[in-house]
């Protein structure tokens, strides 16, 4: 069954467009189609979707969506791998791509000041003539943004922590519209850390409209390392060696065979067709000590049983290296149709078994497994290859994946490193979190005064009646008939 968009009333398309302009307020079907989508496999349709250009005009547009009794949820660029962006119970999509500038750049304080648009990478870009970056670089640093890294609070960085460790003060549209800052260009300030709360709160309790990010000075030296290995028990192993060593690489990432194989055929990497893994690993600091980090951390993987490495010392040795896990993610699309991305974590030490566990699950499924993951954090990665046009093909691949997320909860890890729960994780959180622990979260959305107004449906588990769809665009298709969508 195709869902049918919601009509929006003409007065709340009259009221968006006076205060956002005509050209910014989309509510044609096949304008909002597109944004129906973000990177997984689940589907939700707006009612309308406003492209603001500043916070006044997001206050403006919650305020407006407050009046219609219309839920608000908001996007960056729609990368998101949990099903964060969807508006899954309708309503306002408020798109920030548009608020994509660099306001201010301070190299003596080691900060910046951005809107939420802005694309990750540009942020290292825009500030790299002054020997600085911004350190958390998810693999999809050339598309997503800032707005969306602080919602889900991604990615994982080995050495550097996460994106709440680079934030420093946020501006947010609050549920009634108005315009606070938490936190500021001092770090620590007194009082709870609300700016701590807001980052990977994923939309639900205030759209950010300004981020003041914590800049690092590029290091002296960086040397990237690929190990490869005949079987990815060797390859996991290896992980734990390397940081039992003492050694915090900056990057430890793994590619099994499948991944290893779609990449080849996409930018030839140069892997050899039998090897089982690859480890890609970068350390950094002052020379004489990257290259004794590189040194130890070759010592770990030849004494594994790695059969080749390969090292880069130079940006386009190392961009060469790199460029294989940067594009693993889209090779992917020449193994099958579609493919649906788990997003595990689990203790380091426990990754060889969890890992085997993962083949097993899917053999025994009767689906093909690419496995490609920060595995220094334990961050894992199973991509299920299927194609969702087969019938049933889709339940099957969710069923499989609610079971390698069991084992990574069973081996005391979590449902989520880095992708945030959204849609797709929601109903897995009662296995994690007592109904105690997830009534005292939900408080947070009433102390902020959000209650269901922002991002409804997400994180928190499903009640009986909300169902899979979006309860509220079934409720008002079924009350209004289909010839209400022409
Ligand atoms: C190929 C590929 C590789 C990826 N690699 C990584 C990786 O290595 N590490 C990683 O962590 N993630 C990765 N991701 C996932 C994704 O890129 C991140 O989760 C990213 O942070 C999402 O940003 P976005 O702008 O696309 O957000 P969206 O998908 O648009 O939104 C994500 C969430 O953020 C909320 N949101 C967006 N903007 C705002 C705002 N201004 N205020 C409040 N809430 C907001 C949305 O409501 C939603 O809940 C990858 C995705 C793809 C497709």
């Amino acid at each position: 069954m195709i869902d049918l968009p919601i009509v929006a009333p003409r007065k709340l398309i009259r009221e968006l467009q006076a205060a956002i302009g005509r050209r910014w307020v989309l509510h044609a079907p096949e304008d909002l189609i597109v944004y129906e989508y973000d990177a997984t496999i689940e589907r939700g349709l707006p009612e309308v979707v406003v492209l603001p250009d500043s916070a006044q005009q997001v206050a403006a547009a919650v305020r407006i969506a407050r009046r219609h009794g219309l839920p608000v949820t908001a996007r960056g660029a729609g990368t998101g791998l949990s099903g964060g962006a969807i508006p899954c119970d309708s309503g306002v999509v408020i798109a920030v791509t548009r608020m994509n500038r660099i306001l201010e750049v301070d190299p003596e304080n080691r900060l910046a000041v951005v809107e939420p648009g802005v694309i990750n990478l540009d942020i290292s870009k825009a500030v790299a003539s002054y020997g600085l970056y911004y350190a958390p670089d998810p693999a999809s640093q050339k598309a997503c943004t800032i707005g969306g890294n602080v919602a889900e609070n991604g990615p994982h960085c080995l050495c550097y922590g996460v994106t709440t460790n680079h934030v420093l003060g946020l501006e947010v549209v609050t549920a009634d519209g108005e315009i606070v800052w938490l936190g500021g260009k001092t770090a620590d300030p007194p009082g709870y850390d609300l700016t701590g709360v807001m980052v990977g709160s994923e939309g639900t309790l205030g759209i950010v409209t300004k981020i003041i990010v914590r800049l690092l000075h590029r290091p002296e030296s960086t040397i990237t390392l690929l190990a490869i290995f005949d079987e990815v028990d060797q390859a996991s192993e290896a992980v734990s060696a390397i940081i039992g060593q003492g050694i915090v690489p900056a990057a430890l990432e793994m590619m099994d065979k499948a991944t290893m194989e779609a990449v080849e055929a996409a930018v030839h990497a140069g892997y050899p067709p039998d090897a089982g893994a690859v480890l890609l690993i970068e350390v950094e600091g002052l020379e004489a000590e990257a290259r004794q980090q590189a040194e130890a951390v070759r010592g770990v993987c030849q004494e594994l049983g790695a059969r080749e490495l390969r090292i880069g010392f130079s940006p386009e040795e190392r961009e060469r290296l790199w460029a294989g896990r940067k594009s693993a993610l889209g090779a992917l699309g020449r193994l099958a149709p579609s493919y649906y991305i788990l997003d595990g974590v689990v203790p380091r030490t426990k990754l060889p078994a969890v890992l085997r566990g993962v083949y097993e699950v899917c053999d025994r499924h009767g689906f093909r497994v690419a496995n490609v993951f920060h595995a220094g954090d334990g961050n894992l990665h199973p991509n299920i290859m299927f194609d969702e046009r087969v019938p049933g093909a889709t339940e099957r691949v969710l069923e499989l994946g609610e079971e390698i997320m069991r084992l990574c909860v069973d081996a005391g890890g979590s449902i989520t490193g880095e992708h945030g729960v959204g849609y797709e994780k929601r109903n897995y959180m009662s296995w994690i979190f007592s109904r105690d622990d997830l009534a005292v979260m939900a408080s947070l959305k009433v102390a902020f005064g959000a209650g269901e107004s922002f991002n409804p449906g997400k994180i928190f588990p499903s009640d009986a009646d909300r169902g899979e769809g979006s309860s509220r665009m079934r409720s008002v298709v079924e009350r209004a008939g289909p010839n209400a969508y022409v």
